[in-house]
């Protein structure tokens, strides 16, 4: 059921209400859609116009970047300031610009750095503003689909040059557009059904555009974007330059391009560096079984390692994987391992997020687990869990101390003093905000490494890993110090911890 629905856009509770409607209520798609331009301002009018410029301020959710894995664990946001997007209806692209800051401590510069974006968006990517989404459905190269009735609104179908079908909603009180729908595909989560909300309608040069605009995901109802119009100009007589090469011109899919290469370098006796350029962890000998750590990046990288894991021991295959925490970037594979049969283990608070990835479907950009469903296998880490047979220790830990993330774990090997972690450490970072967290969870759980794996970057001597933090820490502490002297409060500063204890020296 859940499938069906999503391949039709709808939820639940939109199908609920949908039972509760006349099809008399019903009207042609294009006179709904002709009706909504006369709304607007008139269908000769914005099929005229040459551009629109918006400007305004908001807020980008972080996809799954959140503290915990919990669903009322508080979202992260990125902040965005002096945004103006331009489309250029004429020739059917839109240039967004903004100034962005993570609204959380983020380990690159470039994350609080305020650099303005250009960002040319053509297709599916320009139709999130009911605009130039009106003048797409109505334009002759759409194809118009059926009309139905959701939550009071009529729903208009329809699918633009290239194949990408998309939903326009409709009020049927001011025949104004209230909403605009797409699915995408995702790696974590598979198809996402996105709306792009438009309410406050005001007039601007005759045309009624909307001042606020909002998206939402089908996972958790979570909002995506929200954001305040503060100025619309129509007709602008000179539009910034635009850059050349569309992006987002497609459905939203992912992966594709060139197979990825897997890296194999051997660090111990039955341990292997398995990574995809810099990301990647350990894969580990037992006695009748490999054991992998972290499905980082996409599902095709991770397959990519999986696969040349399988190659390392005649006999022996990967049958688990270690994952460190929930964030999009590590936890990224989930349902690629659960197609490929194996026992995901992590924290046990992660357990009910990773049944929700599994869980959903993949109809319209299908994956390994579209293609082969299975049910996950999962091992929950508490404070500690061992596994061992007569050839192989590895120990796994619950990560303490560390507040990028409340759900983590690492894992060591003690016979070969290897640790192995993610978002501990990571050598390329300019500023490390928990560069306490390595050293407090060695000394609470008494492990004694003599070589760091991070899921970041190469192993590295315990050592070197820990010195390097400390220009880490100093850098933030800098850069935290610079923009206090200035009156300015980046989230995250001052920085509470120091390398070698876990909370700083007040
Ligand atoms: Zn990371």
């Amino acid at each position: 059921m859940n499938r069906f629905l999503t391949r039709l856009g709808l939820s639940l509770a939109s199908v609920l209400a949908l039972a509760g409607a006349s099809p008399a209520q019903e009207r042609p798609a294009r006179a709904l859609l002709e009706a909504a331009a006369e709304a607007m301002g008139g269908l000769d009018r914005i099929r005229n116009l040459d551009n629109i410029v918006l400007t305004g301020f908001g807020q980008r959710y972080n996809t799954n970047g959140n503290l915990s894995p919990h669903p009322n664990s508080p979202p992260k946001w990125v902040a965005v300031a002096d945004a103006e997007r331009s489309f250029d209806l004429r020739n059917k692209r839109a240039l967004n610009q903004e100034r962005q800051n993570r609204m959380f401590p983020f380990a690159s510069a470039a994350g609080h750095s305020w650099s303005r974006s250009n960002t040319l968006q053509t297709g599916r990517a320009m139709l999130d503003h009911p605009l130039p989404a009106l003048l797409e459905a109505l334009a002759p190269e759409t194809t118009l689909g059926p009309v139905r009735i959701e939550d009071g609104l009529s729903v208009v179908e329809f699918t633009i040059q290239g194949g990408v079908t998309l939903w326009m909603a409709l009020d049927p009180k001011t025949n104004l557009p209230a909403w605009v729908r797409w699915i995408a595909g995702d790696s974590q989560l598979g198809d996402v059904t996105h709306t792009a909300y438009f309410t406050g309608y005001l007039p601007f040069d005759g045309v009624r555009l909307p001042v606020g605009l909002m998206h939402k995901i089908d996972w958790r109802d979570q909002i995506t974007f929200m954001f305040q119009v503060d100025s619309y100009r129509v007709n602008v007589p000179n539009l910034p330059p635009f850059p050349q090469g569309a992006q987002g011109a497609g459905g939203g899919g992912f992966g594709g391009g060139a197979a990825p290469l897997a890296a194999v370098a051997k660090i111990a006796e039955g341990v292997w560096d398995v990574r995809v350029g810099r990301n990647g962890g350990p894969v580990i000998e037992f006695e009748d079984h490999l054991v992998i750590f972290e499905p980082v990046g996409s599902e095709a990288q991770f397959f990519a390692r999986l696969d040349a894991a399988n190659a390392l021991v005649p006999g022996k295959q990967v049958t688990a994987v270690i994952v460190t925490h929930h964030h999009s970037d590590h936890a990224a594979a989930i349902r690629g391992a659960v197609a490929r049969g194996l026992t995901i283990i992590a924290e046990r608070g992660n357990e009910e997020l990773f049944q929700e990835f599994v869980a959903r479907p993949a109809v319209n950009f299908p994956d390994a687990l579209a293609r082969n469903p299975r049910r996950m296998v999962f091992r929950p880490v508490d404070d500690v869990l061992v596994l061992e047979d007569r050839r192989q220790r590895l120990e796994i830990y619950h990560v303490v101390d560390h507040l990028h993330m409340s759900n983590a774990v690492f894992a060591y090997l003690p016979k070969e003093r290897i640790m192995m972690e993610g978002d501990l450490s990571d050598v390329s970072w300019d500023w490390h905000w928990w560069a306490g967290a390595l050293a407090a969870n060695i000394k609470r759980y008494g492990v004694d490494p003599a070589i760091n794996v991070p899921v970041h970057g190469s192993p590295l001597g315990i050592k070197e890993t820990l010195s390097r933090m400390e220009s880490q820490v100093e850098a933030a502490q800098a850069f935290c110090k610079q923009n206090a002297s200035a009156g300015i409060y980046f989230f995250g500063c001052p920085v509470q911890y120091n390398p070698s204890g876990h909370v700083r020296d007040r």
